[in-house]
């Protein structure tokens, strides 16, 4: 089946509301209106500039979807500093990353917490963006499909084959995030196959055929054409290129 690429932006912890707005709107400007129709698009700012980069994307009426970064899974209630999943749904999410390498790596998530947050969010009808990857260490002991098809395992226990057409999954290898390395479009698509057979075995083909798996991992504008040709790599979540308007809309051209 063919699936539409998704094209997604991580501003990580970028972008004051002044800076927010107007990479909202350089990205805007840049976009043709056409490509959106082709190819599903999102941006995931920190959480302070949800709103505003809602409205410059309101205002232009272009069809960009919003995603947060992070999200705790209770609805509500005496936890300090964390962000709930009905804040971020009311504000216009469409997806959440969960799992990416710098919460597992820095912040110490585990496949538990991101197994927690992937339920609440289906449950609340907000698509997460489930991220594994493999360090440096692991791709050079060899075992690394097994790490991560491990992780998708844990990242989908408890969850039904209905709701795993509800998620997208990124592999994001940590050593090409930020690291300008990026992983050759046969090494992603070797890992993409991999989980697409992980949800085949946990789902069926024929779930497995509809689920999106992104790429993340140095995606800029020159390499992003040969890696998106890949059967199995349905998009891209792109770190540092989604901070330069004309970079990350050279992306989303790639992905018509
Ligand atoms: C990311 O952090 O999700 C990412 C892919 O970053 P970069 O594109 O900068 O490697």
């Amino acid at each position: 089946m063919t699936r539409k690429h998704l094209i997604a932006g991580n501003w990580k912890m970028n972008e004051t509301i002044p800076e927010a707005v107007v990479l909202a709107q350089e990205i805007s400007n840049l976009m043709e209106r056409d490509w959106l129709e082709m190819v599903d698009v999102a941006v995931c700012p920190p959480f302070v500039d949800l709103k505003p980069v809602k409205t410059v994307f309101e205002f232009d009426r272009v069809d960009i979807a919003l995603g947060a970064q992070n999200v705790y899974w209770e609805p509500a209630g005496a936890f300090t500093g964390e962000i709930s999943i009905p804040m971020i749904k009311e504000i216009g999410c469409a997806y959440c990353i969960v799992g990416h390498s710098e919460r597992r790596n820095l912040f110490g998530e585990t496949n538990e917490d991101v197994n927690r947050k992937a339920r609440a969010l289906i449950e609340a009808g907000v698509t997460p963006i489930i991220c594994v990857g493999e360090s440096l260490a692991v791709r050079d002991e060899g075992a690394y499909l097994d790490f991560v098809c491990a992780q998708v395992r844990a990242a989908y226990a408890g969850i039904d084959g209905d709701d795993a057409l509800a998620t997208v999954v990124a592999y994001e290898p940590v050593w090409a995030i930020g690291t300008g390395r990026t992983a050759t479009p046969e090494q992603a698509e070797e890992v993409c196959a991999a989980i697409r057979a992980t949800l085949a075995e946990l789902f069926g083909a024929e779930a497995a055929d509809r689920v999106r798996v992104l790429y993340g991992g140095s995606m800029n504008e020159g390499n992003a054409a040969l890696l998106l040709a890949e059967a199995d790599i349905d998009g891209g979540l792109i770190g540092g290129a989604a901070l330069k308007a004309g970079s990350f809309t050279e992306i989303v051209k790639a992905a018509l």
